[in-house]
């Protein structure tokens, strides 16, 4: 596969180069072999992407919502019939297994302009009767929006953030992670040979100062990231200079709660699938498995056995359930955590090291006896580390489970039903699975609360994070004035 793009942005419709930006490249991390070089985007460049944005954003939100679902949704098939190139270009991209890549990554962008492609057209706002006089509502485009990606679901991403901006009548400039920056490349030309026009869809590369651009530009009405916590205070204090509005879809340490009366088998499917998928670099990952002690002896066991079965290797074949992660200096910091983990005397029950000699492999890893303060329970680690906590007391596990500054997601796994809704409901995340885990599909509102982040991705939440109100008074009568 050719995976060097025709030149490193998308603007206005076509592909577009300058050299004078620096250059760098995207590795591949199960070798180190580099895939593509491409160059940041200059300020001549951003600029250049924002005034097509602009130049286009009247005409498209113009058109009846019924005629841009149907590109979005021409888009959608495209990316349906591409899915097993987009797939490939996103594992050499990212690392991440085909076996990944094939269902989760461009399908569930296919599934997001699908679903806001129907939606679009149903977009209606408010009569409201006021005795003699009346008023209504109509719901209108923001204009320009940035979206800033991160790089373990690169296209997955762009798509969740293209999909409601458009289908609602705003342009998008996107910047991808410099990690991964092919796929969105691909996704802008989809869309333009869908139908979309010049300008709408705008990539530009680059690293953290493209992004703070983007964030910072007047020309920008609002600003989307998916990324961590800190570059999150930074955008929102960015954006807030010029009253953007934002959608924050920030980190995680989110609890996984397993009671005594849980099925353990699915329970350990939960516990491996919310910290080992995607190599653990998934943002709502249940990191943090509190664990009955009536049933952790019988847990943890399971727990062994199948996460040893987990098979590393190449992530192109189609037998490899784990690959690399996405860097080497992200697999350094998995390993600083490991190390610090044992450090602080948590109880390694499997894995702890690199996988082999070469890419950047790191074996998927249990450590149980976590305590709370240890930095394993606190910190983000992006990686396949699994903490497990002990607990006997539901009003104690509630209290654990929110004591974090996170809230983008949790799970409780009970036969209980009552329990099920009590603890749901008293769980400070924007997100609670109830015997299931990591489950995102389109029609349900995503996000976090606390430090997790500010606004909801998909689901008919998107639209109040795409659109704003306007209201029409309509005076039916005489002007009643006092003087
Ligand atoms: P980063 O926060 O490092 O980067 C996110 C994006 O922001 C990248 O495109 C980055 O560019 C860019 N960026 C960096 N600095 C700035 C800045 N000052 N202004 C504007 N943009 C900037 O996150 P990662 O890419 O490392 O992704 C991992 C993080 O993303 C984890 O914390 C994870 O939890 C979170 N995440 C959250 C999700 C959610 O939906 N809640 C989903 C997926 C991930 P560059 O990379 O080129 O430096």
């Amino acid at each position: 596969m050719n995976t060097q793009p025709k030149a490193s942005h998308f603007i206005g419709g076509a592909f577009v180069e300058d050299t004078r930006g620096a250059a760098f490249d995207s590795i591949h991390p199960a070798t180190g072999a580099v895939i593509a070089r491409l160059h940041e985007a200059t300020p001549d460049i951003l600029s250049r992407s924002l005034e097509a944005a602009c130049d286009a954003q009247a005409a498209w939100a113009a058109l009846a919502p019924v005629e841009r679902g149907r590109i979005l949704h021409r888009a959608a098939m495209i990316l349906r019939a591409r899915n097993h190139d987009l797939s490939v270009l996103e594992t050499l991209d990212t690392g991440k297994p085909l076996q990944e890549t094939l269902v989760a990554d461009a399908a569930s962008g296919a599934d997001a302009f699908e679903y806001f492609a129907g939606f679009a057209p149903t977009v209606t706002g408010q009569t409201i009767p006021l005795g003699r006089d009346m008023a209504y509502t109509l719901r209108e485009p923001l204009g320009v929006c940035a979206g800033i990606g991160a790089w373990n679901y690169p296209i997955q991403i762009a798509c969740w953030k293209a999909a409601p901006a458009l289908a609602f009548g705003n342009a998008m400039v996107f910047k991808p992670s410099e990690l991964t920056p092919l796929s969105a490349l691909a996704l802008a030309e989809i869309l333009h040979e869908a139908g979309l026009p010049a300008g709408v869809f705008n990539v530009v590369q680059g690293r953290g100062a493209v992004g703070a651009g983007l964030a910072s530009d007047a020309r920008v009405a609002k600003v989307s990231l998916t990324g961590s916590v800190p570059t999150g205070r930074k955008v929102y204090t960015a954006a807030a200079q010029g009253m953007r509005a934002v959608t924050m879809e920030l980190g995680g340490k989110s609890p996984l709660i397993i009671f005594d009366d849980a099925d353990v088998e699915n329970a350990v499917s939960a516990a491996i699938l919310g910290n080992f998928y995607s190599a653990g670099q998934i943002c709502s990952n249940g990191t943090r498995v509190f664990v009955h002690q009536r049933i952790k002896a019988e847990f943890l066991d399971r727990l062994a056995a199948r996460t040893r079965q987990i098979r590393l290797g190449d992530p192109l074949d189609p037998q490899t359930q784990m690959g690399p992660l996405v860097s080497e200096e992200q697999m350094n910091k998995v390993l600083r955590h490991i190390a610090r983990g044992l450090d602080a005397g948590a109880r390694l029950v499997c894995g702890g090291a690199r996988h082999g000699t070469s890419g950047c492999f790191v074996q998927p890893t249990v450590f149980a006896d976590v305590r709370d303060d240890m930095a394993l329970a606190q910190q983000e680690i992006f990686g396949p580390v699994m903490s497990v906590l002990d607990f006997t007391d539901e009003t104690e596990v509630i209290a654990r489970a929110n004591a974090t500054e996170y809230g983008l997601a949790a799970g409780v796994f009970t036969r209980d039903l009552a329990r099920a809704h009590r603890v749901a409901g008293a769980m400070q995340a924007g997100t609670v699975w109830v015997n299931a885990y990591n489950l995102t599909p389109v029609e349900m509102p995503f996000g976090g609360v606390k430090a997790s982040g500010i606004g909801r991705e998909n689901g008919h939440a998107a639209l109040e994070h795409y659109t704003r109100i306007k209201s029409v008074y309509l005076g039916l009568g005489d002007v009643d004035a006092p003087y």
